[in-house]
């Protein structure tokens, strides 16, 4: 038997190190040529740091940081509470070169620089981009907020309102490092927010997700920065004099969108199985849990045992994308966002409960 995978985020990777350790023929296929960043906060939970170590990832020895508390910041209102479990900050770039590395010294083939631009979910193949096509026995959708033609998701289905995700690295600073020891920093605004961390040399990465509308209002990446630095002063004061010349941008983010069933042989992993509010911080522990909980199902069970574990996917992730979508509309909506940071002012203690109930268990 022989499995395909398409993307070679924390999913598809996790999927890969799971199946060419279980005997599987693998062949994972990455459209990127080599080490590369990806809009991201950088947040690794527990259940990630958790994920990561069962794969035999040690993310401490790759330079991530730790962080213990959550700082949440609305305008000149600030609010600050210890997570439940020790978290950490690292990049996509360290990250996901690790995994990746994992994955075929696991003995899975890896094949960078291949873009898919098809499948055919009922013969089970894919096209790529020299026009060849691959058949399998099973074939692993990890392709993230990127869609497959043949296995995208049905438009009817995604959320109506689509948000942008923007990415920019501030470089090593000593004010941003006491700042942002130990913590990662969120600044609400309308229509979205801005996280903040440190990452493995030192730099900060800042993070933003905004509705189509705050930028489009905005008209461009740069004028929106602008235009929250003038509305926010701590994140004003943050940023400093290292303005981003660029911002790496993704579109049309469908948070709270789950994959509802599947083909036999085809499993939907990541954020192709559920995608959740980024706010939550829990995107990738999901990713890493659904590639190697797929890839269980399949060695244990063949790729008959697809249409089940999507359906348990599913549930599972159900409680937690549900909670993180209303915290997202009560963060980014300026009629509740004031009520939201005075209760946690009063009881801060509740930070503790949210961030546990989103996350999958
Ligand atoms: C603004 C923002 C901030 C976020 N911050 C956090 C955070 O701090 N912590 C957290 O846990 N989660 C965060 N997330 C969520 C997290 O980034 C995703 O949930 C996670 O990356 C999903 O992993 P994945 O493997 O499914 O997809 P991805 O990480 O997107 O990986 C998909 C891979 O597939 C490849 N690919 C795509 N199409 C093709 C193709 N046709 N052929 C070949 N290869 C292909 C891509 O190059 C990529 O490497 C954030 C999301 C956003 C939008």
């Amino acid at each position: 038997m022989n499995a395909v995978i398409v993307g070679g985020g924390p999913a598809g990777t996790a999927a890969a190190i799971t199946l060419a350790r279980g005997g599987m023929a693998t062949r994972l296929i990455e459209r990127t040529t080599g080490a590369h960043d990806m809009v991201c906060g950088g947040f690794l939970g527990w259940d990630a740091l958790a994920s990561l170590s069962r794969l035999g990832i040690d993310a401490a020895a790759l330079g991530a940081r730790p962080i213990t508390r959550l700082r949440l910041v609305a305008g000149r209102q600030q609010v600050e509470a210890a997570l439940p479990h020790a978290a950490a900050g690292l990049s996509r770039r360290c990250l996901d070169a690790a995994l990746l590395d994992l994955a075929s010294a696991s003995g899975a083939q890896i094949e960078r620089g291949v873009a898919v631009r098809s499948a055919d979910p009922e013969r089970r193949t894919v096209r790529i981009q020299d026009g060849s096509q691959i058949a399998c026995d099973a074939l692993i959708l990890a392709t993230g907020k990127h869609e497959l033609r043949g296995l995208a998701r049905p438009l009817a289905l995604r959320r109506a309102t689509l948000s942008v995700g923007l990415r920019a690295v501030l470089p090593p600073s000593p004010t941003r490092a006491s700042a942002l020891t130990d913590v990662i920093e969120l600044h609400l605004f309308d229509g979205g927010y801005a996280g903040l961390l440190l990452q493995e040399d030192g730099s900060a990465n800042l993070c933003l997700s905004v509705s189509q509308e705050r930028l489009a209002e905005a008209g461009a990446p740069a004028v929106l920065l602008a235009d929250l630095a003038s509305e926010l002063p701590m994140l004003d004061e943050r940023i400093g004099a290292d303005i981003p010349r660029a911002l790496s941008a993704i579109a049309g983010v469908p948070y709270g969108w789950r994959a509802r069933s599947t083909t036999r042989g085809v499993f939907r992993v990541g954020d192709q199985g559920a995608v959740i509010a980024s706010l939550a911080g829990d995107g990738i522990a999901l990713a890493l849990a659904g590639g190697i909980g797929a890839a269980e199902a399949l060695l244990a069970n063949g790729p008959g045992a697809a249409a089940n574990w999507q359906t348990s996917f599913r549930a599972q992730t159900r409680r937690p994308l549900a909670l993180a979508e209303a915290l997202r509309h009560g963060a980014e909506h300026p009629a509740s966002r004031g009520p939201l940071m005075a209760l946690l002012r009063l009881a801060p203690g509740l930070v503790r409960p949210a961030a546990l109930l989103t996350r999958i268990g």
